[in-house]
This record gives C-alpha cells, sequence and structure tokens, in this order.
C-alpha cells in the first residue's frame, strides 16, 4: 500500500468497520475510522456501513457529524453506502418514524426491511452494471430496497427474477448518483473486492479537491477548528 493517495474514512458508528477497511486496504488505498468532525474533515472519501439507520441517524447527529458531512457530501466527497448507509444517505424512507435524519443526497425512496422482518438475510447472484467479471453474490441482512429512484439515478442492480426471491424479484439494490455509491446488500462479507473497487476507482477519479490540498492552499484555522 501506498503512503499516499486518498484517504477513505469509514464511519465508525456501527456496523462491519474492520470488513470494510480490510475491503479498502485490498483495492490499493489507506483508511482511517471517523467518529468525530476533525476525522471527517481529513478523508477523501468516507464509506457508510450497515448497522440500524434511526439509531445512526441518532449518533451522527450526537457524534456533531450530520452537517459537516452533509457539507462534504454537497461538496462532493465521494461516498458508499451499504444497507443502513443507503437508508440514510436517501431523500425518503417509507417507514412513517419521525425521528429519522436523512443525508438526502440520493433521489431515491427506500423501504426498509423490506425482504420481511422473518427472512433476516437473503442471498443472490447479481448482474451488477459496471462490474465485469460476472454476477456479484449479494448477502441481505434486514436489507431495504429501493422503491423509486429519481431521473437522476443511475440503477446498478435488481434482485433476480427467481423464484425464490418471491417478492424481492426485480427490486432495485445498487444504485449511484454522481459521486454516491449506494448497495442495500454487504459486499465487506463476501471477500469478492469488486464493489469496493468499484468505489475506490470512484475515488481516485474524484474532482472534489483533495484534502490535502486544500490543508496546503489554507492558513490552518481548518485543520485547527474541524
Ligand atoms: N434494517 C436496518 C435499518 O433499517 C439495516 C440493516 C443493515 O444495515 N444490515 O437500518
Amino acid at each position: 500500500m501506498t503512503e499516499t493517495g486518498p484517504i477513505v474514512g469509514v464511519l465508525g458508528l456501527q456496523g462491519d468497520v474492520l470488513e470494510h477497511r480490510r475491503a479498502v486496504a485490498d483495492c490499493g488505498l489507506r483508511s482511517t475510522v471517523v467518529r468525530r468532525p476533525a476525522e471527517l474533515a481529513r478523508v477523501d472519501a468516507l464509506i457508510l456501513p450497515g448497522g440500524e439507520s434511526t439509531t445512526m441517524s441518532r449518533l451522527l447527529v450526537a457524534f456533531d457529524l450530520m452537517e459537516p458531512l452533509r457539507a462534504r457530501l454537497a461538496s462532493g466527497m465521494p461516498a458508499y453506502g451499504s444497507c443502513a448507509g443507503m437508508i440514510l444517505m436517501s431523500r425518503e424512507v417509507l417507514d412513517g418514524r419521525p425521528d429519522r435524519r436523512q443525508l438526502a443526497v440520493l433521489d431515491a425512496v427506500v423501504r426498509p426491511n423490506a425482504f420481511g422482518r422473518q427472512a433476516a438475510s437473503f442471498e443472490a447472484d447479481l448482474d451488477f452494471v459496471g462490474i465485469p467479471g460476472g454476477p456479484i453474490r449479494a448477502v441481505f441482512i434486514r436489507a431495504p430496497w429501493v422503491e423509486q429512484a429519481g431521473s437522476g439515478v443511475e440503477v446498478l442492480a435488481r434482485v433476480p427474477e427467481v423464484p425464490v426471491a418471491g417478492s424481492a424479484a426485480g427490486r432495485i439494490v445498487a444504485i449511484r448518483q454522481g459521486s454516491v455509491l449506494a448497495t442495500a446488500f454487504h459486499p465487506e462479507l463476501t471477500g469478492d473486492r469488486r464493489v469496493h473497487q468499484l468505489f475506490c476507482e470512484m475515488v481516485r477519479l474524484s474532482n472534489e479537491v483533495p484534502v490535502s490540498a486544500r490543508y496546503a492552499g489554507e492558513s490552518g484555522t481548518r485543520a485547527r477548528g474541524a
């Protein structure tokens, strides 16, 4: 691994933080855990792991991360959300809970626990737009699906139309809107690094001004105050 180049933050409030860091390392990029605004200010990209999205949204507020994260996403920082991370970044969640706070950077309406509460997990092989080399094994754990995707949202994968998929057949489970990628499933659990490779490629090609360049161009107030 190089000692230079972009640093991918992994939001460390809940979920598979280590597994995502391992996947990023396998793709040749550095990573660090983000729990504080000062840590967010030092990363070039962010992965939002799975967990419980209502709790995560409360923790984002409690850790003073909600507004700085919104600002970084608005400035084009590449982000990848898996499962609860996908829910957090979508503009609307179909569960009627008033206590959620959304990052709302994806023009998508998601249904949490869409695969049914009983069927806590489900696996399927998905064709994934832009990822060569055959289907991706997708592990869904109390996963959402995307009920509606706006016109600016690219649909990258759907649940295959196989009998075992039941009412999930054809549902959208991976999307991208500009610098934001989201999957309803957990690629960090399978050892297949192709989804993380896609994200790391987005990070390498990002137009956001790299954090190192930003610090170099400033008096240092941001570094102290972040
Ligand atoms: N069902 C969870 C939620 O609503 C997400 C589950 C997951 O991230 N594995 O937030």
